[in-house]
């Protein structure tokens, strides 16, 4: 079964044609659909909508919010109601086509973990391409997960996946970095974008400040979220030393130019020498990352306690009732060749 998750915030205009299209691709390649559309606190009358389709036809799932919590949120509440092996995601102003299901559907079975859209003919207006391609490049450089557009809300997933991965905040644009940090295969498919026709697009510039600050915020926990004194530490440790250099250095200037045999003038002051106030900076600067390093080790401890640190992928026996969740093997074994 196909669970397509759909985060809704102020898109009734759509809604109708999007489940019409769903439903033909889903009647086309005879595919068991459950649709999971999230109403993210819409203020138009998306749920109205909804609850309509919701009436007309059982395999939809409507869920609303009471307030608008923001599209890693309604995602991650419609991943939790979904109750397909596969999850596909995709927007709900018919941005994204339902006709291209089944390409990235294709993929997963080809063994892929998660398969992301690739908007590569995007109608979008220049003010979106254009830092979009920045960000992408920049994001594939810095993660190694090198994909052509992070953010396209059109994606799949094998289950096992989207159990793993907690989305809060904006972190929805970094769903493959996320998954594959935690060792899933990610690839991309090139899909059909069309022009927005109804409503209005929810990111404006105030989305680029905050997608760099949780490109950063993703760098930090993929790398170091396990062992973050490793990073803070290392970096308050190098500071604390070269400030204690400094502060030692300064000491023994001090003492000598106070010796019985230096004449009076020559004596030092302290607090008129740069170097002082470098030392200084250093030494406050070294204690503070150490400490705030011991902090997010407690914090680290504590997330450890709920989620593992590590991402199974197969038993060499079936899953069994006491064993943990698994991934079911990832590729189909292949038939032997006769
Ligand atoms: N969305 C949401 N909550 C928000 C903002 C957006 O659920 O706070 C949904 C929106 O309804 C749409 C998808 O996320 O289905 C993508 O939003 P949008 O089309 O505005 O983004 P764009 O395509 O302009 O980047
Ligand atoms: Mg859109």
């Amino acid at each position: 079964m196909i669970s397509v998750v759909i985060p809704v915030y102020n898109e009734a205009g759509t809604l109708e044609q999007l489940h019409r299209e769903l439903s033909e691709v889903a009647a086309a390649r005879g595919y068991d659909v459950q649709i999971v559309l999230v109403d993210d606190g819409s203020r138009d009358d998306s749920w109205r909508v909804i609850e309509q389709l919701a009436v007309r036809d059982p395999r939809v799932l409507g869920i609303r919010f009471r307030r608008n919590f923001g599209k890693a949120a309604a995602l991650s509440a419609g991943f939790d109601a979904a109750t397909g092996d596969t999850i596909v995601t995709m927007d709900a102003d018919l941005q994204d086509s339902p006709a291209e299901i089944p390409t990235l559907l294709g993929r997963l079975e080809q063994g892929l973990d998660v398969v992301s859209g690739w908007k590569r003919k995007r109608h979008d207006p220049w003010h979106k391409r254009y830092p979009s391609k920045v960000f992408n490049a920049l994001v594939s450089k810095l993660t190694g997960v090198r994909l052509h557009d992070h953010n396209c809300g059109l994606k799949a997933f094998r289950r096992d996946v989207i159990h793993e991965i907690r989305l809060y905040g904006e972190l929805h644009r970094f769903v493959p970095v996320l998954a594959a940090a935690r060792g899933f295969s990610v690839g991309e498919v090139p899909v059909e974008h069309r022009p927005r026709v109804s409503g209005e697009s929810k990111y404006g510039w105030s989305r680029i400040p905050k997608g760099l600050l949780d490109l950063l915020t993703v760098q930090f926990i993929t790398r170091f979220g396990q062992r973050p004194q490793h990073w803070l530490g290392s970096a308050g440790l190098v500071s604390l030393f070269l400030g204690i250099l400094g502060m030692a250095y300064l000491a023994v200037v001090w003492c000598v130019s106070r010796m019985p045999w230096q004449p009076a003038e020559a004596a030092v002051h302290l607090h008129q020498r740069a170097a002082l106030y470098y030392s200084l900076v250093l030494v406050i600067i070294g204690t503070q990352l150490l400490a705030m390093g011991f902090v997010a080790e407690m914090i680290a401890a504590l997330v450890s306690r709920d989620r593992d640190a590590f991402s199974i992928a197969e038993y060499t026996s079936p899953r069994e009732k006491n064993l943990p969740a698994a991934t079911v093997p990832s590729t189909p074994t292949p038939e032997p060749n006769v």
